[in-house]
């Protein structure tokens, strides 16, 4: 199988002026799948898989899984609540298991750290997903953390300490708890991800799990969202652009220049001196891309950007660009999204 070849944005002003547009860039062939048959360890990653998607922090958590077992001949095993492309994400071992409530998760890891019995256990240091899981866990099975680890080798874990005032460095504990972008996600060959059969652990539970629960996602913290709509100076029909954000149940973010001007509150500000966000889709309306503004969405898994300008850098940055006025495509798209054709 090929890798996809590589997207060319279309710049129609250059083409109509007859100007060269960039070819595509040839097809890479795609590398062997690596194999590690008999690994001298097993470092075992397990991603939270919020809305049962690797997130960004996840990705991360299975890269440095990834380095510390290339570090000395290891391999990497993961337990995950939900499928994923995990050989891609570097995982030699998969042992899927789909369970969601917490009491059934901490004995479903605990079961795989006696049957594995991993050199080190890897977890995103998140409040309610592996943050609360991996200390849970250490705990039951007396087990030392360390949390919010910002470097992790086989030798030596680098950890943030007293509120952020100083780092503590020393010899890795069983269980390390990830800061995000403690390490790059893994970027070589596909793994096996070869499956791992666990026998079923019974549960008896203390705490009666009623699902997920329905929560406004227009008002949910940047930090958690899944879908944010955000606005720029190219904005000036608020009413549309709240509208159209309720109609598309995304959670309403905004660039700094409409939060000084007091449009949305200041904890509604993306970017570097706002909230670093990192949801599966940002839409922008009428937002130019400056630096500070890109610093925040640079971990978004797809970009969109409305703007009336084609060579505005939030053009550049998207996946997906519409050159128009942001105040005719809002009621537009939101019209659509009511009419269940959007
Ligand atoms: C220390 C520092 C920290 C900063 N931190 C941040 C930060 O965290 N976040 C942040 O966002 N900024 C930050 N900034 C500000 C940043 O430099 C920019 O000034 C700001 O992001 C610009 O906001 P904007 O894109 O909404 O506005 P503008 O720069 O005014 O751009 C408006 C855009 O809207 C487009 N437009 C105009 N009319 C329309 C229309 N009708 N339809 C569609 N598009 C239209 C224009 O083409 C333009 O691209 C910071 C600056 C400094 C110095």
């Amino acid at each position: 199988m090929n890798d996809p070849p590589k997207r060319v944005r279309r710049d129609p002003r250059a083409e109509r002026q007859g100007r060269a547009v960039a070819a595509p860039a040839p097809v890479a062939a795609e590398a062997p799948t690596r194999v590690i048959a008999e690994p001298a360890y097993l470092i075992l990653a397990v991603p939270d898989m919020l809305h049962g998607r690797l997130s960004p922090h996840d990705r991360d958590v299975l890269g440095a899984a990834r380095a510390l077992a290339d570090e000395g001949g290891g391999a990497v095993a993961v337990l995950a609540w939900a499928a994923a492309d995990f050989a891609g994400a570097g995982a030699d071992r998969l042992a899927l298991v789909a369970v969601t409530d917490c009491e059934a998760r901490a004995a479903t890891l605990a079961a795989t750290i006696r049957h594995l019995a991993p050199r080190h256990v890897l977890l995103p240091d998140t409040l309610t997903g592996g943050g609360d899981l991996g200390r849970r866990v250490g705990a039951r099975l007396g087990l030392r953390a360390a949390g919010d680890v910002r470097q992790a080798g086989l030798a030596r874990v680098v950890r943030r300490a007293h509120g952020g005032a100083e780092d503590w460095a020393g010899a890795p504990p069983p269980i390390l708890l990830l800061a995000p972008e403690a390490a790059a996600p893994h970027a070589g060959p596909r793994h096996e991800a070869r499956p791992i059969e666990l026998d079923p652990v019974a549960v008896t539970p203390r705490v009666r799990d009623d699902g997920p629960v329905a929560v406004d996602a227009v008002a949910l913290p940047l930090g958690e969202a899944d879908f944010i709509v955000a606005a720029g100076n190219g904005v000036t029909d608020w009413e549309a652009f709240h509208q159209v954000a309720a109609a598309l149940g995304a959670t309403v973010g905004g660039s700094r220049v409409v939060c000084d001007a007091g449009h949305l509150p200041r904890h509604r500000q993306v970017g570097a001196s706002g909230t670093l966000v990192a949801p599966r889709c940002y839409l922008a309306f009428g937002i130019a891309g400056a630096s500070q503004h890109l610093q925040g969405i640079a971990r978004c898994e797809a970009v969109i950007a409305v703007n009336s300008d084609l060579h505005a850098d939030m053009i550049k940055r998207a996946d997906l660009a519409i050159v128009a006025d942001a105040q005719s495509v809002m009621p537009a798209l939101a019209a659509r999204v009511r009419r269940g054709d959007a």
